[in-house]
């Protein structure tokens, strides 16, 4: 392997900038040439790749977002506009791919390898939302999971001081890890997330239990792919008078410089899929699972059900922590 390239796609995620670092950091390492494909799949259609030296990954590893650019890219779906991508990978002499974004990225990536044998690529999870099947944990994740507990915390103050119910809705697409651990985390009466049933009658009626034996204010934490923060307190209301507030987070949930967790996270991952593409292996995502790095084939990523659910014991654990 003399040549790589690595690009960043879909939705960004603090932590991202890491691991573009850890890449090229690690290729140059092993004299690998290393090129920077700006704009995710948009700028290998359009040719917007640019080699990466040492210095091009100084000063990032602290930064949100990616310098590297992401976009949506819906064209990349279809196959003679792939071509023009890969063609501008070959004419460079480019055998690895690494691509940094979640399951939709990664199904470009496979794409590649399936229509170019001879470019190899490895996925790496980048995303918030912690919703990719194969890691215990994505890249991004732990840093949104803080700034959610920041802005509770803040919240919480206000709503103390006016005896207040908030309903906070955070991101996390159809995965509800978001809602679950920030609202252990902030210690929320009630989390409403897409994986587990819930009755907003039974969620009412502890809210009023609590105010009646003198609570100064509760917290429901919902996940967006359950219900907007708005349809929650309309929900409520029906159910009891209180003067319930919601705020939605929204994008800052995706911003900040990175947590350590994260900033490890993603040089450990950016690290292995270096090390995957010298070994000769193709179309896998990196992951972590119980502290250990993993490769997943894309394959098992798309199929699998089971990998990825959420922690019912964590759950179980929340209702019993806010009686
Ligand atoms: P994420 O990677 O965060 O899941 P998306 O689902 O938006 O984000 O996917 C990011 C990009 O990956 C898309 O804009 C598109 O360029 C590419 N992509 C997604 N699905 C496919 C597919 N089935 N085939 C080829 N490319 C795809």
């Amino acid at each position: 392997m003399k040549k790589i390239a690595v690009l960043t796609s879909g939705g960004d995620a603090p932590g991202m900038n890491a691991a573009v670092r850890a890449v090229v950091r690690k290729a140059i390492y092993h004299n690998i040439e290393v090129y920077g494909v700006y704009q995710g799949y948009q700028g290998l259609i359009n040719d917007d790749i640019h080699k990466l030296e040492l210095g091009s990954v100084g000063d990032t590893i602290q930064r949100g977002g990616t310098f590297l650019y992401s976009a949506r890219c819906p064209e990349f779906k279809d196959k003679s506009v792939r071509a023009k991508g890969i063609e501008n990978l070959r004419k460079r002499g480019i055998e690895g791919l690494v691509v940094i974004g979640g399951d939709g990225s990664y199904r470009g990536a496979q794409r590649i390898t399936e229509e170019c044998q001879d470019i190899q690529t490895i996925g790496i999870p980048g995303t918030i939302d912690n919703d990719i099947k194969g890691t215990d944990f994505t890249i991004g994740f732990d840093t949104a999971l803080n700034t959610i507990i920041e802005s509770v915390d803040k919240i919480r103050d206000t709503a103390s001081s006016h005896a207040r119910t908030f309903i906070i809705e955070v991101m996390g697409r159809d995965c509800g890890d978001l809602a679950l651990w920030s609202g252990l985390a902030v210690g929320a009466e009630s989390i409403i997330l897409p994986e587990a049933d819930y009755n907003i009658q039974d969620i009412a009626e502890k809210i009023q239990h609590g105010i009646d034996r003198g609570k100064k204010h509760s917290i429901i934490i919902v996940a967006e792919g359950c219900m907007s923060g708005n349809q929650c307190a309309e929900e409520l209301t029906k159910y009891i008078n209180v003067d319930a507030r919601v705020s939605v987070l929204g994008h800052i949930q995706r911003g900040g410089s990175p947590t350590g967790v994260d900033r490890v996270l993603a040089s450990r991952l950016g690290g292995y899929a270096l090390e995957l593409l010298m070994n000769g292996e193709t179309a896998k995502g990196v992951g972590i699972k119980d502290n250990h790095l993993t490769a997943t084939e894309f394959d098992l990523i798309f199929n699998n059900d089971d990998t990825n659910k959420i922690n019912k014991r964590m759950l179980e654990l929340t209702k019993e922590l806010s009686i």
